[in-house]
C-alpha cells in the first residue's frame, strides 16, 4: 500500500510531491493530515484548502481496493476538529456486492473511529453516488457540510440532496457520528481484551432503526486491534456494518486483511436483523485464517 500511495505522488505537481514525500514515508503515517499540516501545505503552495484537498485525492484514491470494477475513487473529510482523513472505496470478491465500502464512507468512518463528532467538508474525486449521499444525510450536522468535486464550485451537501427521506422521517433524531452509549453490559465472566474492544464499539455503533448494536474487533499478527462499529441509515441499504468499517482502517493504516489473526463481533439482538451471518461470510472471504468468534448479547 506504502508503494501505491508513494507511486500516486506523481500524479501531483511536483513541487507538492516533494514536499509530502516526507510526511508519506514516515513510519506513523496514518491516511489522514492534521490541520497544521494542511495549512502549511497550503501556505507553501500558495493553495487555498479546498484546492489542496483536490490535489491530494489520487493520495487517498491510492488506498482503493477495487477488486470488480477497477475504479478508483477517493475522498478526503474533513472533521470538526480540522484534521483531514483519507478514504476510498473497498470491494470484496465472491461475495454480494452490498459488502462493498464507498469512499465516501471510508473516509467518514475513518474520522468516526477516530473521535470525530462533526465534519465540515468532504472532497471527493468523483461525483457521490445516490447510496453516498443518503449515507451523508445521516451524519451529525450534515446541514454544514460542504461537498468539493474537482472542476466545480463548493457547494453545500443539501444541493445533492434536494427534498431528503432522513432519520426525522422515521422519528428519530440521534444522528451518526453524535457520541454514544448504548449501555450494554458484558456477558462473559472471564472478559478477554478483543471481545471488550468489540463490546466498546458495539457501545458506540449508531443502530437506532433496528437496536441491532454491533461491534467488532480484529486482532492482527503484529498485535494490532483495530474495532469497526455498525452505522445504520434511515434509508437501511446504505448502511455500514461493523467488520467493513474494521477492514477500512486495516487497509488506512497500511496492513494487510491476512494480518488477521483472530476476530471477536458482539452484537445485540435486536428488532429484526442479525448481522453475524453477513459478517462470518466476509471475514471468511477476507480473511480465511481469522478465527471469527461471534458473541450475542
Ligand atoms: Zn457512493
Amino acid at each position: 500500500m506504502r508503494d501505491r500511495l508513494l507511486s500516486a505522488l506523481t500524479q501531483l505537481p511536483d513541487a507538492l510531491a516533494k514536499d509530502l514525500s516526507p510526511i508519506l514515508r514516515r513510519p506513523e503515517f496514518d491516511a489522514s493530515l492534521s490541520a497544521n499540516e494542511m495549512a502549511t501545505l497550503c501556505q507553501n503552495h500558495q493553495m487555498n484548502e479546498a484546492d489542496m484537498a483536490l490535489a491530494l485525492l489520487p493520495l487517498a484514491a491510492a488506498y482503493a481496493m477495487p477488486a470488480i470494477s477497477q475504479f478508483y475513487v477517493g475522498a478526503i473529510a474533513k472533521g470538526g476538529s480540522g484534521h483531514f482523513y483519507f478514504g476510498a472505496n473497498l470491494e470484496f470478491a465472491h461475495v454480494s456486492l452490498a459488502h462493498t465500502v464507498h469512499a465516501e464512507q471510508s473516509a467518514i468512518s475513518h474520522a468516526w473511529l477516530r473521535g470525530e463528532t462533526t465534519l465540515s467538508a468532504i472532497y471527493i474525486n468523483y461525483s457521490p453516488c445516490g447510496h453516498c449521499r443518503q449515507f451523508i444525510n445521516e451524519l451529525n450536522g450534515a446541514e454544514q457540510i460542504t461537498i468539493t468535486l474537482p472542476k466545480q464550485p463548493t457547494r453545500a451537501f443539501h444541493d445533492y440532496l434536494p427534498d431528503a427521506f432522513g432519520p426525522s422521517d422515521l422519528n428519530i433524531s440521534e444522528p451518526l457520528l453524535a457520541p454514544k452509549d448504548n449501555a450494554l453490559t458484558p456477558e462473559m465472566t472471564a472478559a478477554h481484551p478483543l471481545y471488550e474492544a468489540a463490546l466498546a464499539a458495539a457501545n458506540q455503533s449508531h443502530a437506532p432503526y433496528s437496536h441491532n448494536y454491533a461491534g467488532i474487533a480484529c486482532l492482527l499478527d503484529n498485535g494490532q486491534i483495530f474495532t469497526g462499529r455498525y452505522a445504520e441509515n434511515a434509508a437501511f441499504n446504505p448502511s455500514l456494518p461493523p467488520l467493513q468499517v474494521a477492514l477500512n482502517l486495516i487497509n488506512l493504516a497500511d496492513c494487510s486483511w491476512h494480518q488477521i489473526k483472530e476476530v471477536y463481533f458482539v452484537e445485540k439482538q435486536g428488532i429484526s436483523n442479525q448481522l453475524s451471518h453477513d459478517m462470518q461470510t466476509l471475514c471468511s472471504q477476507v480473511a480465511p485464517q481469522a478465527q471469527f468468534h461471534y458473541h450475542a448479547l
